[in-house]
């Protein structure tokens, strides 16, 4: 069944969500992708926060306030789409995504395909 969203058409709600918690896993893949040791890729793309060891640093964004700090704030889309975590990887985990349902429906009703459609994280 084809996927009910499109993330080309989305400003990257969902790269804005406060706690992207990374594994292990996921900052030695960060490590290999930018030929780093894992201690600097820690150091430089993570933080220790919300009780969890790795979690992704961020960077602040025009539209939902602050993002991930791969995400490119103007062409909207991840930088490191290859060796994004895993949680991004599995995100929405399932064949919609509340966040563009409700996307489509406000540009629908405000008939502007472009709208960006900002609710705050809670
Ligand atoms: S919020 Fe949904 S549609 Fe937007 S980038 Fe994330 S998964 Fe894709
Ligand atoms: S790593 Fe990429 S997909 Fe994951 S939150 Fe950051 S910008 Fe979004």
């Amino acid at each position: 069944m084809a996927k009910g969203y499109d993330c080309m058409k989305c400003p990257g709600y969902c790269c804005s969500y406060p706690l992207i918690g990374l594994t292990k896993r996921d900052v030695e893949r960060l490590a290999k992708h930018h030929d780093m040791s894992f201690k600097e890729a820690r150091d430089k793309f993570t933080e220790e926060a919300h009780g969890r060891k790795y979690v992704m640093r961020r960077q602040k964004d025009e539209h939902f306030g602050k993002i991930c700090r791969f995400f490119d704030t103007t062409a909207r889309r991840c930088t490191i789409y290859e060796a994004r975590p895993k949680v991004c990887r599995d995100y929405p985990n399932e064949d919609r995504c509340g966040y563009y349902d409700f996307l489509q429906f406000e540009r629908e009703a405000q008939e502007d395909p472009e709208f960006i459609a900002v609710t705050n994280h809670k």
